[in-house]
């Protein structure tokens, strides 16, 4: 198993009411007591939170807390990433999480970067070393990847153009993240590959979700959590045991630290986390 430290993240979109602003506030200070590495927010394609993202991860640094703004770069012009990343810079910040994010059904161009092996190497250029650079990892496969071996290249192709480290999208099935770990390690990658997990909250919802984003909810899961039809403490439990099993086999295994898609929400993280007695 690995010594090095490893890498604990809790990852937020930006609210837009007075009440969600309030009621992630209040998220954040149940979170905070686990001393995450950072809070990472995301950022909506063609920019849409751009204020939102850059607000919340503001706020997050007032507390006294590390935060790293996302940043996708489908329908972009250089120039709109140039002004985003000179506004990040002049904040202090120097940690993003690069992407390229998917165009929202309807809207227009795709604009000046096409990959986010693109937007990466365009941060390179324009600011050096001053970001970390944090990109995706799809242990299960992009939805959009022409094959899995043209998908574990253009993940390659992101980390020679200057990533630091990865988070990946999340997965119920601990030996797609070790196989493809050790798959990009092959080809010479040598950088943190860290999972991303999602907390099973509302079970409909995941599985919409994950149809749409190339993510595997094994069929078993779903026919227990079928079977449950409206009975939520059922399905609650079900889903903790299933992510708080899935989080100790990447850990024990040597996963580099654990990513949490938190929804905005403390309750179910905070509780897989004292389960893990992490
Ligand atoms: C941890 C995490 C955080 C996220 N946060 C956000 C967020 O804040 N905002 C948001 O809008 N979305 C976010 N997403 C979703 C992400 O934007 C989508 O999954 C998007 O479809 C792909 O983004 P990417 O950066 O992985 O793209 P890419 O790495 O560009 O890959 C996209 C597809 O193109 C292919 N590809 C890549 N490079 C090349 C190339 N050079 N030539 C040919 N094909 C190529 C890949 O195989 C893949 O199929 C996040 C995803 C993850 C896992």
């Amino acid at each position: 198993m690995s010594t090095k430290p490893r890498t604990f993240s809790f990852e937020f979109f930006p609210p837009k009411t007075a009440e969600s602003i309030a009621k992630l506030r209040t998220t954040r200070q149940q979170l905070a007591q686990f001393k995450p590495e950072f809070f990472s927010v995301t950022f909506g394609a063609g920019g849409t939170t751009r204020e939102g993202t850059l607000g919340t991860v503001l706020e997050i640094r007032n507390e006294g807390y590390a935060a790293a703004p996302h940043l996708s770069c489908i329908g972009s012009t250089r120039d709109n990433i140039r002004a985003i990343l000179n506004e990040y810079r002049s904040h202090g910040i120097r940690h993003i999480v690069a992407l390229r994010g998917d165009l929202p059904s309807g809207m227009g161009e795709a604009g000046e970067f096409r990959y986010a092996n693109e937007l990466v190497a365009f941060i390179r250029a324009e600011h050096g070393d001053h970001f970390h650079i944090e990109v995706a990892a799809y242990p299960e496969f992009h939805p959009q990847a022409r094959s899995a071996e043209d998908d574990l290249n253009n993940f390659v192709r992101k980390v020679q153009a200057g990533a630091n480290s990865a988070m990946t999208q999340y997965f119920f099935n601990a030996d797609a993240y070790f196989r493809f770990v050790d798959e990009v390690q092959a080809r010479g990658v040598d950088i943190p590959i860290v999972p991303g997990i999602m907390p099973i909250a509302n079970f409909g919802q995941l599985c919409r979700f994950s149809d749409m984003c190339g993510a595997e909810v094994p069929r078993w899961l779903r026919l227990r959590m079928q079977a449950y039809y409206d009975d939520t403490a059922s399905i609650r439990a079900l889903g903790l045991d299933v992510v708080t099993e899935l989080c100790d086999r990447l850990l024990t295994g040597g996963a580099p630290g654990l990513h949490f898609y938190t929804l905005n929400q403390a309750g179910i993280v905070s509780t897989i986390w004292q389960r893990l007695g992490l």
